[in-house]
Protein backbone atom coordinates (compact mmCIF):
# COMPACT_ATOMS: atom_id res chain seq x y z
CA UNK A 1 0.00 0.00 0.00
CA UNK A 2 1.02 3.46 -0.82
CA UNK A 3 2.61 5.55 2.25
CA UNK A 4 0.81 8.23 3.22
CA UNK A 5 2.67 11.59 4.54
CA UNK A 6 1.47 13.94 6.94
CA UNK A 7 1.89 18.11 7.31
CA UNK A 8 3.35 18.93 10.53
CA UNK A 9 1.09 21.50 12.49
CA UNK A 10 1.45 23.07 15.37
CA UNK A 11 3.57 20.26 16.91
CA UNK A 12 1.77 17.56 15.54
CA UNK A 13 1.92 14.99 12.42
CA UNK A 14 -1.63 15.20 10.92
CA UNK A 15 -3.82 14.14 7.71
CA UNK A 16 -5.26 16.98 5.34
CA UNK A 17 -8.28 17.02 3.78
CA UNK A 18 -7.19 15.20 0.68
CA UNK A 19 -3.84 13.79 -0.59
CA UNK A 20 -1.63 13.99 -3.90
CA UNK A 21 0.62 11.54 -5.31
CA UNK A 22 3.88 12.04 -5.99
CA UNK A 23 5.30 9.60 -8.71
CA UNK A 24 9.33 9.47 -9.80
CA UNK A 25 9.56 11.69 -12.94
CA UNK A 26 12.58 9.26 -14.27
CA UNK A 27 9.88 6.43 -13.90
CA UNK A 28 6.03 6.88 -13.94
CA UNK A 29 5.54 3.28 -12.55
CA UNK A 30 7.36 4.57 -9.30
CA UNK A 31 5.03 6.23 -6.61
CA UNK A 32 6.49 7.72 -3.87
CA UNK A 33 3.86 8.53 -1.61
CA UNK A 34 0.95 10.01 -1.11
CA UNK A 35 1.23 13.64 0.34
CA UNK A 36 -1.98 15.63 2.30
CA UNK A 37 -2.83 18.95 1.78
CA UNK A 38 -3.65 20.78 4.70
CA UNK A 39 -7.41 22.23 4.74
CA UNK A 40 -7.74 26.13 5.69
CA UNK A 41 -8.82 25.42 9.51
CA UNK A 42 -5.24 23.72 9.68
CA UNK A 43 -3.48 26.56 8.12
CA UNK A 44 -5.12 28.81 10.67
CA UNK A 45 -4.31 26.45 13.46
CA UNK A 46 -1.05 26.52 12.38
CA UNK A 47 -0.59 30.65 12.13
CA UNK A 48 -2.10 30.76 15.76
CA UNK A 49 0.06 28.59 17.33
CA UNK A 50 3.49 30.20 14.95
CA UNK A 51 2.62 33.10 17.07
CA UNK A 52 2.78 31.61 20.42
CA UNK A 53 5.67 29.77 19.89
CA UNK A 54 7.37 32.90 18.51
CA UNK A 55 7.71 35.15 21.44
CA UNK A 56 9.36 32.09 23.00
CA UNK A 57 11.60 31.44 20.45
CA UNK A 58 12.78 34.98 19.96
CA UNK A 59 13.05 34.93 23.98
CA UNK A 60 15.25 31.61 23.80
CA UNK A 61 19.12 32.15 24.27
CA UNK A 62 21.25 32.42 20.99
CA UNK A 63 23.69 29.49 21.95
CA UNK A 64 20.41 26.89 22.09
CA UNK A 65 19.71 28.49 18.69
CA UNK A 66 22.87 27.64 17.24
CA UNK A 67 22.15 24.09 18.62
CA UNK A 68 19.24 23.61 16.79
CA UNK A 69 20.91 24.88 13.91
CA UNK A 70 23.75 23.04 13.93
CA UNK A 71 21.65 19.61 14.55
CA UNK A 72 19.75 20.25 11.81
CA UNK A 73 22.66 20.96 9.30
CA UNK A 74 24.60 17.80 10.36
CA UNK A 75 22.30 15.82 10.45
CA UNK A 76 21.28 16.85 6.88
CA UNK A 77 25.58 16.50 5.66
CA UNK A 78 25.59 13.01 7.34
CA UNK A 79 22.65 12.28 5.56
CA UNK A 80 23.00 13.83 2.07
CA UNK A 81 23.34 10.36 0.49
CA UNK A 82 19.95 9.23 1.61
CA UNK A 83 18.21 12.06 1.17
CA UNK A 84 20.05 12.92 -1.63
CA UNK A 85 18.43 10.07 -3.30
CA UNK A 86 15.30 10.97 -2.33
CA UNK A 87 15.30 14.14 -4.02
CA UNK A 88 16.64 13.02 -7.01
CA UNK A 89 14.25 10.48 -7.05
CA UNK A 90 11.02 13.10 -7.03
CA UNK A 91 12.95 16.00 -8.43
CA UNK A 92 15.15 14.23 -11.50
CA UNK A 93 17.99 15.80 -11.22
CA UNK A 94 21.11 13.62 -11.37
CA UNK A 95 22.23 11.43 -7.75
CA UNK A 96 25.10 13.74 -7.72
CA UNK A 97 23.80 16.67 -7.97
CA UNK A 98 20.66 15.77 -5.20
CA UNK A 99 23.65 14.56 -2.99
CA UNK A 100 25.27 18.12 -3.53
CA UNK A 101 22.07 20.35 -2.86
CA UNK A 102 21.13 18.15 0.76
CA UNK A 103 24.97 18.93 1.82
CA UNK A 104 24.58 22.47 0.63
CA UNK A 105 21.22 22.24 2.55
CA UNK A 106 22.52 21.32 5.75
CA UNK A 107 25.28 24.43 5.16
CA UNK A 108 22.67 26.43 4.97
CA UNK A 109 21.81 25.82 8.77
CA UNK A 110 25.46 25.45 9.83
CA UNK A 111 26.37 28.86 8.47
CA UNK A 112 23.29 30.21 10.20
CA UNK A 113 24.14 28.32 13.42
CA UNK A 114 27.16 30.32 13.47
CA UNK A 115 24.95 33.55 12.83
CA UNK A 116 22.95 33.13 15.55
CA UNK A 117 26.19 33.66 17.72
CA UNK A 118 27.04 36.88 15.74
CA UNK A 119 23.79 39.35 16.04
CA UNK A 120 25.60 42.58 16.41
CA UNK A 121 24.24 45.76 16.60
CA UNK A 122 25.13 49.73 16.33
CA UNK A 123 26.06 52.50 19.41
CA UNK A 124 25.75 55.63 18.70
CA UNK A 125 26.23 59.20 20.97
CA UNK A 126 22.46 61.49 20.43
CA UNK A 127 22.69 64.91 19.26
CA UNK A 128 21.60 65.49 22.45
CA UNK A 129 23.55 65.64 25.73
CA UNK A 130 23.73 62.37 28.16
CA UNK A 131 21.47 60.16 25.65
CA UNK A 132 23.42 56.60 24.25
CA UNK A 133 21.33 54.94 21.28
CA UNK A 134 21.64 51.10 20.52
CA UNK A 135 20.36 50.02 17.47
CA UNK A 136 19.57 45.89 17.15
CA UNK A 137 17.39 43.54 15.06
CA UNK A 138 14.55 41.99 16.17
CA UNK A 139 12.91 38.85 14.49
CA UNK A 140 9.87 40.21 12.19
CA UNK A 141 7.63 37.58 13.62
CA UNK A 142 5.75 34.66 11.67
CA UNK A 143 7.61 34.08 8.41
CA UNK A 144 5.52 31.99 5.18
CA UNK A 145 8.11 30.50 3.24
CA UNK A 146 6.53 29.38 -0.31
CA UNK A 147 9.40 27.40 -2.37
CA UNK A 148 10.00 25.76 -6.06
CA UNK A 149 10.41 22.33 -6.94
CA UNK A 150 13.95 22.84 -8.80
CA UNK A 151 15.97 23.06 -5.71
CA UNK A 152 13.48 21.77 -3.35
CA UNK A 153 15.43 21.03 0.04
CA UNK A 154 18.40 24.24 -0.66
CA UNK A 155 15.61 27.03 -1.08
CA UNK A 156 13.79 25.85 1.45
CA UNK A 157 17.14 25.72 3.29
CA UNK A 158 18.32 29.41 3.09
CA UNK A 159 14.99 30.50 3.85
CA UNK A 160 14.22 28.31 6.79
CA UNK A 161 17.34 28.44 8.18
CA UNK A 162 17.57 32.29 8.40
CA UNK A 163 14.36 32.26 9.70
CA UNK A 164 14.80 30.80 12.74
CA UNK A 165 18.30 32.04 13.47
CA UNK A 166 16.73 35.20 13.94
CA UNK A 167 13.87 34.63 15.81
CA UNK A 168 11.10 33.71 13.36
CA UNK A 169 8.35 30.74 13.47
CA UNK A 170 7.83 29.55 9.83
CA UNK A 171 5.07 28.12 8.15
CA UNK A 172 6.66 26.29 5.23
CA UNK A 173 4.42 25.73 1.54
CA UNK A 174 6.53 23.33 -0.54
CA UNK A 175 6.09 22.88 -4.12
CA UNK A 176 3.29 19.83 -4.37
CA UNK A 177 6.06 18.71 -6.91
CA UNK A 178 8.64 17.75 -4.56
CA UNK A 179 6.72 16.98 -0.74
CA UNK A 180 8.74 14.28 -0.14
CA UNK A 181 11.92 16.14 0.64
CA UNK A 182 9.83 18.80 2.36
CA UNK A 183 8.86 15.57 5.03
CA UNK A 184 12.44 14.75 5.04
CA UNK A 185 13.54 18.00 6.40
CA UNK A 186 10.43 18.70 8.71
CA UNK A 187 11.40 15.23 9.86
CA UNK A 188 14.62 16.71 11.29
CA UNK A 189 12.99 19.92 12.45
CA UNK A 190 10.14 18.48 14.24
CA UNK A 191 13.24 16.37 16.12
CA UNK A 192 14.68 19.60 17.90
CA UNK A 193 13.71 20.79 21.25
CA UNK A 194 11.51 24.20 19.73
CA UNK A 195 8.52 25.53 20.81
CA UNK A 196 5.62 23.40 20.21
CA UNK A 197 4.34 25.20 16.56
CA UNK A 198 7.38 26.94 16.48
CA UNK A 199 8.10 25.23 12.92
CA UNK A 200 4.79 24.09 10.74
CA UNK A 201 5.13 21.89 7.02
CA UNK A 202 1.67 22.86 5.26
CA UNK A 203 1.26 20.90 2.07
CA UNK A 204 -1.38 22.12 -0.89
CA UNK A 205 -1.13 23.41 -4.08
CA UNK A 206 -0.83 26.84 -4.67
CA UNK A 207 -3.57 28.27 -5.44
CA UNK A 208 -5.33 27.38 -2.34
CA UNK A 209 -2.60 26.90 0.72
CA UNK A 210 -0.18 29.51 -0.83
CA UNK A 211 -2.69 32.24 -1.58
CA UNK A 212 -4.58 31.54 1.71
CA UNK A 213 -0.41 32.22 3.49
CA UNK A 214 -0.02 35.19 1.19
CA UNK A 215 -3.73 36.86 1.90
CA UNK A 216 -3.29 36.28 5.55
CA UNK A 217 -2.38 39.40 8.48
CA UNK A 218 -1.31 36.49 10.59
CA UNK A 219 1.66 36.66 8.91
CA UNK A 220 4.35 38.95 9.21
CA UNK A 221 6.57 38.32 5.80
CA UNK A 222 6.39 36.18 2.93
CA UNK A 223 9.66 34.94 0.96
CA UNK A 224 8.85 33.28 -2.46
CA UNK A 225 10.86 31.63 -5.14
CA UNK A 226 9.56 30.71 -8.33
CA UNK A 227 7.97 32.22 -11.17
CA UNK A 228 6.85 36.02 -12.31
CA UNK A 229 3.33 35.69 -12.58
CA UNK A 230 2.69 34.16 -9.49
CA UNK A 231 5.08 36.78 -7.64
CA UNK A 232 3.67 39.28 -8.92
CA UNK A 233 0.01 38.21 -7.55
CA UNK A 234 2.00 37.32 -4.62
CA UNK A 235 2.81 40.90 -3.90
CA UNK A 236 -0.58 42.40 -4.52
CA UNK A 237 -2.32 39.80 -2.06
CA UNK A 238 0.77 40.79 0.45
CA UNK A 239 0.81 44.73 0.35
CA UNK A 240 -3.04 44.67 1.29
CA UNK A 241 -1.89 43.62 4.75
CA UNK A 242 1.66 45.38 4.56
CA UNK A 243 3.20 42.00 4.58
CA UNK A 244 6.84 42.41 4.02
CA UNK A 245 7.53 40.45 0.87
CA UNK A 246 11.21 38.70 -0.34
CA UNK A 247 11.23 37.10 -4.14
CA UNK A 248 13.33 35.27 -6.58
CA UNK A 249 11.82 34.56 -9.65
CA UNK A 250 14.42 33.34 -11.96
CA UNK A 251 15.75 35.07 -14.79
CA UNK A 252 17.17 34.78 -18.64
CA UNK A 253 21.02 34.61 -17.74
CA UNK A 254 23.92 35.17 -20.14
CA UNK A 255 27.56 34.33 -20.56
CA UNK A 256 29.40 36.48 -22.77
CA UNK A 257 32.31 34.38 -24.57
CA UNK A 258 34.42 37.11 -26.02
CA UNK A 259 37.54 36.20 -28.73
CA UNK A 260 40.30 36.25 -25.82
CA UNK A 261 38.60 33.22 -24.07
CA UNK A 262 40.03 29.60 -23.20
CA UNK A 263 37.64 28.30 -25.81
CA UNK A 264 37.81 24.49 -24.04
CA UNK A 265 36.67 26.28 -20.47
CA UNK A 266 34.34 28.49 -22.22
CA UNK A 267 32.54 25.45 -23.52
CA UNK A 268 32.50 23.24 -20.43
CA UNK A 269 30.80 26.53 -18.36
CA UNK A 270 28.39 26.85 -21.03
CA UNK A 271 27.48 23.14 -21.03
CA UNK A 272 27.30 23.11 -17.86
CA UNK A 273 25.56 26.52 -17.27
CA UNK A 274 22.72 25.49 -19.88
CA UNK A 275 22.25 21.73 -18.84
CA UNK A 276 23.15 21.42 -15.14
CA UNK A 277 19.51 20.70 -13.41
CA UNK A 278 17.99 19.98 -16.85
CA UNK A 279 18.00 23.43 -17.32
CA UNK A 280 15.83 23.83 -14.44
CA UNK A 281 18.07 26.34 -12.44
CA UNK A 282 16.88 29.94 -12.30
CA UNK A 283 20.90 30.69 -12.76
CA UNK A 284 20.87 28.87 -15.82
CA UNK A 285 23.22 30.32 -19.12
CA UNK A 286 19.90 30.27 -21.12
CA UNK A 287 21.71 32.81 -23.46
CA UNK A 288 25.39 32.47 -25.46
CA UNK A 289 26.72 35.62 -26.85
CA UNK A 290 29.39 34.68 -28.35
CA UNK A 291 32.38 37.06 -30.29
CA UNK A 292 32.05 36.05 -33.89
CA UNK A 293 36.21 36.05 -33.83
CA UNK A 294 35.55 32.51 -32.18
CA UNK A 295 32.20 31.83 -32.82
CA UNK A 296 32.18 28.51 -34.92
CA UNK A 297 34.68 26.82 -33.55
CA UNK A 298 32.68 27.34 -29.99
CA UNK A 299 29.30 26.20 -31.44
CA UNK A 300 31.26 22.84 -33.04
CA UNK A 301 32.87 21.92 -29.54
CA UNK A 302 29.49 22.94 -27.99
CA UNK A 303 27.88 20.62 -30.42
CA UNK A 304 30.15 17.79 -29.43
CA UNK A 305 29.55 18.44 -25.66
CA UNK A 306 25.99 18.10 -26.11
CA UNK A 307 25.20 15.35 -27.95
CA UNK A 308 28.06 13.74 -25.64
CA UNK A 309 26.22 14.41 -22.40
CA UNK A 310 24.38 11.49 -21.14
CA UNK A 311 20.42 11.83 -20.35
CA UNK A 312 18.84 9.14 -18.31
CA UNK A 313 17.24 8.05 -15.23
CA UNK A 314 18.46 10.20 -12.04
CA UNK A 315 19.65 7.43 -9.87
CA UNK A 316 21.36 5.38 -12.63
CA UNK A 317 25.51 5.88 -12.62
CA UNK A 318 26.97 8.28 -15.26
CA UNK A 319 23.64 10.13 -16.12
CA UNK A 320 24.39 13.62 -16.42
CA UNK A 321 21.04 14.98 -17.51
CA UNK A 322 17.89 13.60 -16.36
CA UNK A 323 14.18 14.33 -16.81
CA UNK A 324 12.45 17.13 -16.41
CA UNK A 325 9.94 17.18 -13.43
CA UNK A 326 7.21 17.16 -15.03
CA UNK A 327 4.76 16.51 -18.18
CA UNK A 328 3.69 20.13 -17.85
CA UNK A 329 7.35 21.52 -18.12
CA UNK A 330 7.91 18.73 -20.78
CA UNK A 331 4.82 20.37 -22.58
CA UNK A 332 6.38 23.84 -22.41
CA UNK A 333 9.58 22.72 -23.30
CA UNK A 334 8.54 21.13 -26.53
CA UNK A 335 6.82 24.29 -27.56
CA UNK A 336 9.75 26.22 -26.31
CA UNK A 337 11.76 24.16 -28.98
CA UNK A 338 8.68 24.51 -31.99
CA UNK A 339 8.66 28.45 -30.71
CA UNK A 340 12.50 28.56 -31.54
CA UNK A 341 12.51 27.04 -34.55
CA UNK A 342 9.40 29.10 -36.09
CA UNK A 343 11.51 32.35 -34.96
CA UNK A 344 14.16 31.49 -37.38
CA UNK A 345 16.67 30.45 -34.99
CA UNK A 346 18.53 26.96 -35.74
CA UNK A 347 18.20 23.91 -33.68
CA UNK A 348 21.82 22.14 -34.18
CA UNK A 349 21.21 19.52 -32.08
CA UNK A 350 18.58 17.85 -29.48
CA UNK A 351 15.20 19.41 -28.39
CA UNK A 352 13.07 15.89 -28.90
CA UNK A 353 11.23 13.67 -26.52
CA UNK A 354 13.89 10.93 -25.98
CA UNK A 355 12.51 6.52 -25.12
CA UNK A 356 14.32 5.08 -22.21
CA UNK A 357 13.98 1.53 -20.55
CA UNK A 358 11.16 3.45 -17.95
CA UNK A 359 8.33 5.57 -19.08
CA UNK A 360 9.81 9.16 -17.79
CA UNK A 361 10.15 12.85 -18.93
CA UNK A 362 13.24 12.63 -20.97
CA UNK A 363 14.15 14.74 -23.68
CA UNK A 364 17.81 15.35 -25.66
CA UNK A 365 19.08 19.09 -24.27
CA UNK A 366 18.43 21.29 -27.05
CA UNK A 367 21.01 23.83 -28.76
CA UNK A 368 20.43 26.91 -31.26
CA UNK A 369 22.33 28.66 -32.85
CA UNK A 370 21.26 31.70 -35.32
CA UNK A 371 19.36 33.69 -32.77
CA UNK A 372 18.55 36.59 -31.88
CA UNK A 373 18.44 39.08 -28.79
CA UNK A 374 14.48 39.73 -29.76
CA UNK A 375 12.81 35.59 -30.20
CA UNK A 376 11.09 34.89 -27.15
CA UNK A 377 13.55 32.32 -26.64
CA UNK A 378 15.95 34.47 -25.98
CA UNK A 379 13.64 37.05 -23.62
CA UNK A 380 11.33 34.12 -21.60
CA UNK A 381 12.48 31.77 -18.88
CA UNK A 382 12.02 28.41 -20.48
CA UNK A 383 13.18 26.59 -17.39
CA UNK A 384 14.60 23.80 -20.05
CA UNK A 385 17.61 21.61 -21.02
CA UNK A 386 17.89 24.66 -23.72
CA UNK A 387 19.98 27.29 -24.60
CA UNK A 388 20.54 29.51 -27.53
CA UNK A 389 23.73 31.55 -29.19
CA UNK A 390 23.49 34.87 -30.53
CA UNK A 391 26.29 35.90 -32.51
CA UNK A 392 27.94 39.54 -32.06
CA UNK A 393 30.95 41.48 -33.33
CA UNK A 394 32.52 42.92 -30.01
CA UNK A 395 32.66 43.21 -26.46
CA UNK A 396 30.61 46.56 -26.53
CA UNK A 397 27.90 44.53 -28.38
CA UNK A 398 27.64 41.54 -25.83
CA UNK A 399 27.29 44.25 -23.08
CA UNK A 400 24.65 45.86 -24.41
CA UNK A 401 22.89 42.75 -25.72
CA UNK A 402 23.41 40.49 -22.43
CA UNK A 403 22.06 43.92 -20.48
CA UNK A 404 19.15 44.34 -22.81
CA UNK A 405 16.73 41.91 -20.49
CA UNK A 406 13.56 42.08 -18.16
CA UNK A 407 15.72 39.81 -16.08
CA UNK A 408 18.74 40.35 -14.20
CA UNK A 409 20.12 37.42 -11.63
CA UNK A 410 23.32 36.48 -13.13
CA UNK A 411 25.87 37.33 -15.77
CA UNK A 412 28.96 35.42 -17.06
CA UNK A 413 32.00 36.50 -19.04
CA UNK A 414 34.56 34.08 -21.00
CA UNK A 415 37.68 36.16 -20.93
CA UNK A 416 41.35 36.70 -20.52
CA UNK A 417 41.48 40.24 -20.68
CA UNK A 418 41.87 41.79 -16.76
CA UNK A 419 40.77 45.22 -18.23
CA UNK A 420 37.43 43.88 -20.18
CA UNK A 421 36.73 41.45 -17.00
CA UNK A 422 36.90 44.95 -14.57
CA UNK A 423 34.37 46.22 -17.04
CA UNK A 424 31.93 43.85 -17.27
CA UNK A 425 31.69 43.18 -13.68
CA UNK A 426 31.17 47.25 -13.13
CA UNK A 427 28.73 47.08 -15.68
CA UNK A 428 26.57 44.21 -16.24
CA UNK A 429 23.33 44.73 -14.81
CA UNK A 430 22.75 41.82 -12.72
CA UNK A 431 22.55 40.38 -8.98
CA UNK A 432 25.71 38.60 -9.50
CA UNK A 433 28.55 38.35 -11.82
CA UNK A 434 30.74 35.56 -12.69
CA UNK A 435 33.69 35.87 -14.69
CA UNK A 436 35.14 32.60 -16.07
CA UNK A 437 32.87 30.56 -14.48
CA UNK A 438 29.47 28.97 -15.41
CA UNK A 439 26.12 31.69 -14.69
CA UNK A 440 24.89 29.02 -12.29
CA UNK A 441 26.81 27.75 -9.22
CA UNK A 442 26.58 30.07 -5.82
CA UNK A 443 28.29 29.92 -2.48
CA UNK A 444 26.05 29.91 0.63
CA UNK A 445 27.56 32.41 3.06
CA UNK A 446 27.39 35.56 0.46
CA UNK A 447 23.89 36.93 -1.08
CA UNK A 448 22.12 35.84 -3.56
CA UNK A 449 19.35 37.53 -5.37
CA UNK A 450 19.19 39.81 -8.86
CA UNK A 451 17.64 42.91 -10.42
CA UNK A 452 14.45 43.65 -12.47
CA UNK A 453 12.03 40.90 -12.37
CA UNK A 454 14.52 38.27 -11.26
CA UNK A 455 14.18 39.60 -7.59
CA UNK A 456 12.31 42.21 -5.42
CA UNK A 457 12.72 42.73 -1.87
CA UNK A 458 15.88 42.38 0.77
CA UNK A 459 18.30 39.93 -0.92
CA UNK A 460 19.04 36.23 0.66
CA UNK A 461 22.02 34.51 2.14
CA UNK A 462 24.63 35.26 4.12
CA UNK A 463 24.33 37.63 6.64
CA UNK A 464 22.44 40.12 4.24
CA UNK A 465 19.25 37.58 5.11
CA UNK A 466 18.47 39.83 8.29
CA UNK A 467 17.47 42.42 6.41
CA UNK A 468 14.42 40.54 5.46
CA UNK A 469 14.43 38.44 8.69
CA UNK A 470 14.44 41.27 10.96
CA UNK A 471 12.90 44.37 11.64
CA UNK A 472 15.76 47.62 13.06
CA UNK A 473 15.16 48.97 16.55
CA UNK A 474 16.24 52.39 18.00
CA UNK A 475 16.51 52.81 21.30
CA UNK A 476 17.53 56.28 23.44
CA UNK A 477 18.64 55.68 26.75
CA UNK A 478 19.04 58.87 28.97
CA UNK A 479 21.60 58.61 31.73
CA UNK A 480 20.10 61.66 33.30
CA UNK A 481 21.43 64.85 34.41
CA UNK A 482 25.13 64.53 34.72
CA UNK A 483 26.82 64.14 37.91
P1 LIG B 1 5.29 28.62 -9.52
O1 LIG B 1 5.70 30.04 -9.39
O2 LIG B 1 3.91 28.30 -9.94
O3 LIG B 1 5.53 27.84 -8.12
C1 LIG B 1 6.47 28.19 -7.13
C2 LIG B 1 5.84 27.98 -5.76
O4 LIG B 1 4.73 28.87 -5.60
C3 LIG B 1 5.26 26.58 -5.55
O5 LIG B 1 5.38 26.22 -4.20
C4 LIG B 1 3.80 26.78 -5.90
O6 LIG B 1 2.94 25.81 -5.35
C5 LIG B 1 3.54 28.14 -5.31
N1 LIG B 1 2.41 28.84 -5.89
C6 LIG B 1 1.86 28.65 -7.12
N2 LIG B 1 0.80 29.47 -7.30
C7 LIG B 1 0.69 30.19 -6.15
C8 LIG B 1 -0.21 31.20 -5.71
N3 LIG B 1 -1.19 31.65 -6.50
N4 LIG B 1 -0.05 31.72 -4.48
C9 LIG B 1 0.94 31.29 -3.68
N5 LIG B 1 1.82 30.32 -4.04
C10 LIG B 1 1.70 29.79 -5.26
O7 LIG B 1 6.30 27.93 -10.48
P2 LIG B 1 6.10 26.51 -11.21
O8 LIG B 1 6.54 25.50 -10.29
O9 LIG B 1 4.72 26.36 -11.78
O10 LIG B 1 7.08 26.70 -12.43
C11 LIG B 1 6.67 27.51 -13.53
C12 LIG B 1 7.84 28.32 -14.02
O11 LIG B 1 8.31 29.17 -12.98
C13 LIG B 1 9.06 27.52 -14.40
O12 LIG B 1 8.95 26.99 -15.67
C14 LIG B 1 10.13 28.57 -14.26
O13 LIG B 1 10.15 29.38 -15.40
C15 LIG B 1 9.69 29.39 -13.07
N6 LIG B 1 10.34 28.95 -11.81
C16 LIG B 1 11.39 29.64 -11.35
C17 LIG B 1 12.05 29.21 -10.22
C18 LIG B 1 13.22 29.93 -9.71
O14 LIG B 1 14.15 29.31 -9.19
N7 LIG B 1 13.23 31.24 -9.75
C19 LIG B 1 11.66 28.03 -9.50
C20 LIG B 1 10.49 27.37 -10.04
C21 LIG B 1 9.88 27.84 -11.15
P3 LIG B 1 2.51 24.48 -6.16
O15 LIG B 1 3.48 24.30 -7.27
O16 LIG B 1 2.60 23.44 -5.12
O17 LIG B 1 1.11 24.69 -6.63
Amino acid sequence: MTQLYKNYIAGEWVAGGSEIENRNPSDLSDVIGLYAQATSDQLEQALDQARVAQAEWAATGIEKKYNVLMAIGTEMMTRAEELGTLLSREEGKPLVEGKGEVYRAGQFFTYYAAESLRQMGDTADSTRENIEIDVRREALGVVGIISPWNFPTATASWKIAPALCYGNAVLWKPANATPASAVALTEIIAKQDIPKGLFSLVMGAGSEVGQRLVKSPKVDGISFTGSVPVGKGIARAAIENLTKIQMEMGSKNALAVMDDADVDLAVAMAAGGAFGGTGQKCTASSRLIVHSAIHDEFVSKLLVATEAMKVGHALEAGTQIGPVVSQQQLTENMAYVELGKSEGAELLCGGQRLEMPTEGYYMAPGLFINSNNDMRINREEMFAPLTAVIKVDSYDEALTTLNDTNFGLTAGIMTQNLARATHFRRNAKSGCVMVNLATAGTDYHVPFGGRGDSSYGPREQGSYAAEFYTVVKTTYISSGTPM
